[in-house]
């Protein structure tokens, strides 16, 4: 698996703990014992972590509370986790922020994997320097794994001696650790690939994921742990781009359920790669303007309109626990329906709503209502103080991104406390060209409003990756966020130009401005208009070589967008996506149907279906694999549907039956023999004659192997067409894990090395009249598509937003010069040194 590492800890859990085993925790070291809701940290004062007790410390020698295993010995040597004999995983936290000395002044006496007993030494620290250098030295002792643990008899507010009763930590529920009875415990460790981190949209995404399994599902980050069945926990662990973490699964389906997770978060989610720069609120340009950060695109003229939502006051006290709690499902209710009908207005709309969705069913979030509404609160306060708990949370974070997350939040907050007051949803009457000011645009005000009226959007708050900031630009609406307190000063009706392009934004602007800003408004569209004509054309080269620009696709959805941006057809459908998270294969019906829909979505436009490509790194749940060393070279692509043909013949059956003949293609991924390909045709030719289908349906190859590129003329003898996946051919021939994030600046697909593989596969091709496509990351890479053109390449394949800017670079290029370039390329010494070059040279 790319850049993820699965360790299995075969009988690291202790056997089937009877439930109610208890095991008492003496104090670590002497000290005054405090609640851990004392602690300066939120992370430990909201028990982010776990439950147990802070012990501010007058002894240097930390000392083991129990009997039991060190699990976790961190490498700052500031924290260890110990796990006790009932199962309970115990975590030490010498001081706060103390991982940051990086070691100094602590001494280790234990090693990660070593039996203890109670009392025995386990790090020593300097108290003095502590002292000086840590924030502070209260040392939270707690239980991470609490889902199946209370911790009783705690004791608080006390001076507390080494080796005296702290707490008792029992075993309640037998649900996690019976799942890990079969002694079974899956950690992966992989690096967030998320441009903007596991904000909302993923965390939902993980969160409906884990639900699917029975395994209980933790992600760990540092010393954080969240359940990954909550979208807000998973929120709050604050992980941005390049965060290390461990899945851990416990139970029968852990491996499936870790490896599931896993390859959801290293998909990339279908996150963007550049995350645009945080934003801080702007001070008054010296004309006058206001100054703004763009959040979506464009420029605007027209009437300010300012939305000041009104205050929604909430009861305090509640008319009786099962009342209140009545009340509070049905606003739940209430506010999921609303977003279910919401939802159909547009595909990003649909996916930030799916993520509201889920954190309305978060468990945590209901459990922290629900407890509020246990001490005698209304539900309306009990929601608004759990809402607020998280947002304060997430504010505190340190990066601006996921701050921006609490906006979705507050907005679950007003709708639900709205439907508690029995509102209505209202739409806001918007005059033409309407400009709106707001303090921060809730996603869910935007969706209500009428987008034809619309102009343009402003916020003296907010952040440029805010799910209002994304909507607007899925609107194609101009939008600014932070421009500051002083846009709310702006009166209703004011005239105002909104120029996102250069971040600002002009109150009542001279009639010259007006004029040039109106001119520059309709060559925009104008421009627009005519690459969305162009998008739309087939794609030839100045000369007229004909290049077909297709798009890889993994849903119906994708295949509309697909289409609405030029695409000619699918040049790579992940059939594995499609089925991602069920439990059971899917039937040939099932499968059938959801290929029919995507075919008539590209209406009679070619579609390329991959046989599936799962295996040791595409992991499906529904098909279990034995373990294995080296996963990447094991199992996957045609190797596993030669070890299951019935798979393979269910899946080539519902292709037969869902797309007509004509518009129907089929490749086979990661083949590295003739014999593969072989044994795949005569798999399609029985599907063929059971169905009926006499019209031949072309086979293709994808050229991911440098075995496949090498033997290439063999191949294209029997193969009838090829697509080369640049990604994994990448990191075959370079040996370069694709997802390994250390070797992301050297995993560069321009290689000159893959470039003469890229060679050799189109003139293998020639040989026999077939063409050679390209499907993987190079195929939607501008800068590489007259160099692919100039290798023999005819048909590239890749993320739709590219389409429309190929098309046009391709169609100012001559094959004579895309010739030349590849000549170069294919002499150059590096990724870097083909990169530099130009096709005008
Ligand atoms: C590739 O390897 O380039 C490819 C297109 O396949 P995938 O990325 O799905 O492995
Ligand atoms: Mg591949």
């Amino acid at each position: 698996m790319p850049g993820v590492r699965t360790v299995e800890q075969s009988g690291a859990a202790p056997a089937n703990p009877a439930s109610g085993q208890s095991v008492v925790l003496l104090a670590p070291f002497d000290g005054w014992a405090a609640p851990l809701s004392e602690v300066p940290d939120p992370v430990f004062a909201e028990r982010m972590m776990g439950d147990g007790v802070a012990i501010d410390p007058l002894g240097s020698v930390l000392t083991a509370p129990c009997d039991g295993e060190i699990i976790l010995l961190h490498a700052a040597l500031h924290a260890v986790t110990l796990r006790a004999g009932n199962g309970a995983e115990i975590l030490m936290h010498i001081g706060l922020d103390t991982v940051a000395l990086g070691g100094r002044g602590f001494t280790a006496h234990v090693a990660q994997g070593q039996k203890v007993k109670a009392g025995d030494k386990l790090i020593s620290f300097d108290l003095d320097q502590l002292a000086q250098s840590a924030r502070s030295l209260v040392t939270p002792i707690l239980v991470t794994n609490g889902d199946g643990f209370v911790v009783e008899g705690r004791k608080e507010n006390v001076r507390i001696g080494r080796g005296q009763e702290l707490m008792t930590v029992r075993h309640v529920s037998s649900a996690p650790l019976a799942a890990a009875g079969t002694g079974r415990e899956i950690r992966r460790e992989l690096v967030v690939p998320l441009a903007h981190g596991i904000h909302a949209r993923p965390a939902a995404r993980l969160a409906g994921l884990a639900k699917n399994f029975t395994a209980e599902v933790a992600i760990l980050s540092g010393e954080m742990r969240a359940n990954a069945r909550s979208p807000v926990a998973l929120m709050k662990l604050g992980l941005t781009k390049g965060a290390r973490v461990t899945i851990l699964a416990t139970g029968p389906d852990a491996e499936q359920a870790a490896a599931a997770l896993a390859d959801l978060i290293e998909s990339g989610m279908g996150e963007e790669t550049a995350a645009p720069a945080a934003p801080t609120i702007q001070a008054p340009l010296r004309d006058g303007a206001l100054a703004g950060v763009r959040a979506a695109p464009g420029i605007a003229l027209g009437v300010a309109v300012r939305l000041m939502p009104p205050e929604i006051c909430v009861e305090e006290q509640g008319q009786g626990v099962a009342h209140e709690a009545r009340c509070l499902s049905a606003a739940l209710a209430v506010v999921k329906t609303n977003l279910e009908a919401a939802a159909g207005k547009n595909a990003t709309l649909a996916a930030i709503l799916d993520a509201h969705l889920g954190i309305l069913d978060d468990p945590e979030l209901a459990a922290e209502a629900e407890a509020r509404i246990g001490q005698g609160k209304s539900a309306g306060h009990a929601w608004r103080s759990a809402i607020q708990n998280q947002v304060a949370v997430l504010k505190a974070l340190k990066d601006p991104r996921l701050a921006e997350r609490a906006a979705d939040l507050i907005d679950l907050e007003r709708q639900v406390l709205s439907a508690l007051g029995g509102a209505e949803a209202v739409a806001m009457a918007l005059p033409p060209n309407a400009i709106l000011l707001a303090q921060d645009i809730l996603p869910s005000q935007l969706a209500g409003i009428d987008a034809s009226r619309l102009a343009g959007l402003a916020m003296a708050e907010g952040g440029p990756t805010s799910h209002a900031a994304i909507l607007a630009a899925s609107m194609n609406i101009p939008a600014l966020v932070a421009c500051g307190p002083a846009l709310l000063d702006i009166p209703d009706g004011a005239m105002i130009v909104l120029d996102a392009d250069h971040g600002r934004l002009i109150v009542d602007p001279p009639q010259l401005v007006r004029e040039d800003i109106e001119r520059a408004i309709a060559n925009r569209r104008e421009a627009r208009r005519a690459a969305q004509a162009n998008a739309q054309a087939l794609c030839h080269t100045k000369d007229g070589v004909r290049i077909e620009i297709c798009a890889n696709l993994g849903s119906v959805e994708d295949a509309v967008t697909a289409v609405a941006a030029g695409a000619e057809g699918c040049g790579l459908l992940r059939t594995e996506f499609l089925f991602l998270d069920r439990q059971s294969a899917p039937s040939e019906t099932e499968q059938a149907d959801v290929y029919r829909a995507i075919a008539e979505a590209l209406a009679g436009r070619p579609l390329i279906v991959r046989t599936l490509d799962i295996g040791g790194d595409k992991p499906a749940a529904y098909l279990p694999f034995p373990p294995e060393e080296n996963p990447a070279l094991g199992l996957r692509g045609v190797r596993v549907s030669l070890w299951r043909p019935d798979l393979l013949a269910t899946q080539l059956r519902a292709i037969l039956r869902g797309i007509p003949a004509t518009q129907c293609r089929i490749m086979v991924p990661m083949i590295a023999s003739l014999d593969e390909l072989r044994q795949v045709r005569r798999i399609l030719d029985d599907a063929r004659a059971e169905l009926g289908i006499a019209d031949p349906v072309p086979l293709g190859v994808m050229i991911e192997t440098p075995a496949a590129a090498i033997t290439a003329d063999i191949l294209a003898a029997e193969a009838d067409f090829f697509s080369i996946g640049t990604n994994d051919l990448t990191q075959y021939s370079l040996a370069m894990d694709r997802g390994n994030a250390r070797l992301a600046a050297q995993f560069d697909a321009l290689h000159p090395a893959v470039l003469r593989l890229i060679a050799a596969t189109a003139k293998g091709a020639d040989q026999h009249g077939r063409r050679t496509g390209v499907c993987g990351g190079l195929g939607s890479d501008v800068a590489a598509a007259p160099i692919l053109i100039g290798l023999g390449v005819r048909s590239l394949s890749g993320t739709a937003s590219q389409i429309a800017e190929l098309k046009s670079v391709i169609a100012n290029l001559t094959l004579e010069q895309c010739r030349r370039l590849a000549d170069k390329a294919l002499a150059a010494t590096s990724a870097r040194q083909v990169r530099e070059l130009n096709p005008g040279d």
